[in-house]
């Protein structure tokens, strides 16, 4: 089967070996578009936002998080299968394409707090990143306002997270999940308030308790502040390593379709902020989610996505990830191929500017499991090129 790098998908040696990192590049791609069916256990993710609804695996040692739940994954050609020796791989059509470590549940869980609640509803481990949504509650949300794409209701209408974290539990789960489950970073974001600060100093002291109790690094994730001042305050808290303000999608009429509320605040708003945020935490270490697959226009999608690279801001492209009870519940993730070209541009223009996800230090763009764009970034520098153009 011919892949989006326009070869085989998994190219193993005669023996079966470990397939080319391009190969690895290529499947994740395609399975992050058509999911995966699931023949052997595998720790999954239901509700929320992020990673919602996936399989979180390691493929070929790299981390993934893979659509496993829709409709389109139960029908995906490629299926995950337990083997003998005990491990899993991912096969199409008979052919073992790429061995796969699944994550187990992780220990923390079977923890609860002084007060009764139990350790995961408190925060999730994402792989290797302990994640959570500190308020679990938005301004937006069940208002016109709400982001199309977006699950921050659904868990907690399902009972399976409580509504405010407090920065005292989110320093006991942090020790409990980088000692028992090997926890390299915590990523903490909030829905948005209407507070001045947009709910970021809440987060900020989140931070701060993990990162104290912990000492893991810390991403936090906030909307544009009204008042750039905010910022510096946050950077005083000292809770933050790395910062996530996500403007989404650099189309302007797909903003403001699938997120009013943010289209309001202006993508020059996002572009202010970022520029202030890139002073105080520094290059690279600045991160916006750019989603591929909402109708964007691709080649402004490129541009500014190398305009914010030029201002010290990581674009974190992701394919879209419907969640089950969103408002985009019922859409696909783009095709492969278009995700690829769109990688391979941005990818190239931040090798070229000095850029990598080794600069974020915590949180998605660290983690980078729900993107492939870090796997294409590598075959640039082994002289591969950009095979297409959107
Ligand atoms: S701002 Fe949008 S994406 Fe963020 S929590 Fe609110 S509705 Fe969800």
């Amino acid at each position: 089967m011919t892949g989006v790098l326009g070869h085989e998908t998994a190219p193993h040696d005669e023996q079966g070996g470990t397939p080319a990192p391009a190969a690895v590049a290529a499947l994740i791609v395609e399975l992050q578009s058509v999911g995966l069916r699931v023949d052997a256990d595998v720790e999954t993710r239901t509700g929320g936002a992020g990673p919602t609804d996936a399989g979180m695996l390691w493929i070929e040692g790299v981390p993934v998080t893979v659509p496993v739940r829709t409709e389109e994954a139960r029908r995906s050609p490629y299926v995950l299968r337990p083997e003998d020796d005990g491990g899993r791989a991912i096969y199409r059509d008979g052919r073992r394409l790429a061995a796969v470590a699944g994550s187990r549940r992780p220990r923390y869980y079977d923890r609860t707090t002084a007060d009764g609640i139990p350790y995961w509803k408190i925060a999730l481990l994402h792989l290797d990143s302990m994640a959570s949504t500190v308020v679990q509650t938005c301004n937006y949300w069940n208002t016109a306002d709400q982001c199309r794409f977006c699950g921050i209701g659904v868990s907690l209408a399902a009972g399976s997270t409580i509504v405010k974290k407090t920065p005292e539990q989110l320093a006991e789960v942090s020790v409990a999940a980088k000692e028992l489950d090997g926890a390299v970073d915590a990523t903490l974001t909030t829905g948005s308030s209407t507070a001045p600060d947009r709910g970021a100093r809440y987060v900020a002291r989140c931070g701060r308790a993990v990162k104290d109790a912990s000492e893991l690094p810390v991403e936090i994730q906030f909307e544009p502040p009204r008042d750039l001042s905010i910022l510096d305050e946050v950077h005083d808290i000292g809770g933050a390593d790395a910062v996530g303000i996500h403007v989404e999608t650099f189309d302007p009429q797909v903003l403001a379709h699938v997120a009013p509320g943010k289209a309001r605040t202006g993508i020059e708003t996002y572009f202010r902020t970022w520029e202030r945020a890139v002073e105080l935490w520094g290059p690279g270490r600045v991160s916006t989610y750019v989603i591929l697959g909402m109708g964007e226009d691709p080649e402004l999608t490129v541009q500014a996505c190398r305009r914010a690279v030029d201002i010290g801001v990581y674009p974190f492209v992701v394919p879209l990830r419907p969640v089950a009870g969103s408002l985009m519940e019922d859409w696909a993730p783009p095709p492969g191929p278009y995700s690829n070209r769109i990688y391979w541009q941005v990818a190239a223009y931040m090798s070229q500017r000095g850029m990598s996800a080794a600069d974020a230090v915590a949180g998605c763009a660290r983690c980078q499991a729900c993107s492939a764009i870090n796997t294409v970034q590598p075959l640039l520098q082994i002289g591969r090129r950009p095979d297409a153009t959107v």
